[in-house]
């Protein structure tokens, strides 16, 4: 499996990264992340925006908040991306997304204030209440 790759569930629209550039990695409980993609928790990991680029099909763009632009496959739906102007020059992937999916595994939970009731943490892996420091 190539490192570094992505796509949506349809296979229309494919994202590649540089792979030594990815940051961090962490599971999203807020409230827009799990709306934006239907699912209890978002698992996400980031990288610099200049080493992110799409393939195939260009994506969809939707800005959900004034500092938020969330990206989507136009045939398929399936969320692929998020930047924030709180987190300025970098691009957020979603794990789910990787061709290899055991890659990048995350290291710890994020706005665990806001998860879904039903949801049990039991990984041992740090926990924030709001954004990761
Ligand atoms: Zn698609
Ligand atoms: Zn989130």
């Amino acid at each position: 499996m190539p490192k570094g790759t992505g796509r949506c569930h349809c296979g229309a629209t494919i994202f590649k990264f540089d792979p030594g550039t990815v940051r961090w990695r962490g599971i999203c409980h807020c409230e827009d992340c799990r709306r934006a993609s239907s699912a209890p928790m978002v698992a996400w990991f980031g990288v610099p925006a200049d080493a992110w680029r799409w393939l195939g099909d260009a994506p969809g763009a939707r800005q959900t908040s004034p500092s938020v632009t969330r990206w989507y496959c136009t045939q398929c739906g399936s969320p692929l991306g998020y930047a924030s102007t709180r987190w300025p020059g970098e691009m957020h992937g979603p794990a789910a997304a990787l061709l290899d999916q055991g890659d990048y595994a995350p290291t710890f939970h994020c706005y665990v204030d806001e998860k879904l009731p039903w949801v049990q943490i039991e990984d041992g892996l740090k926990r924030y209440p709001k954004a990761a420091e």
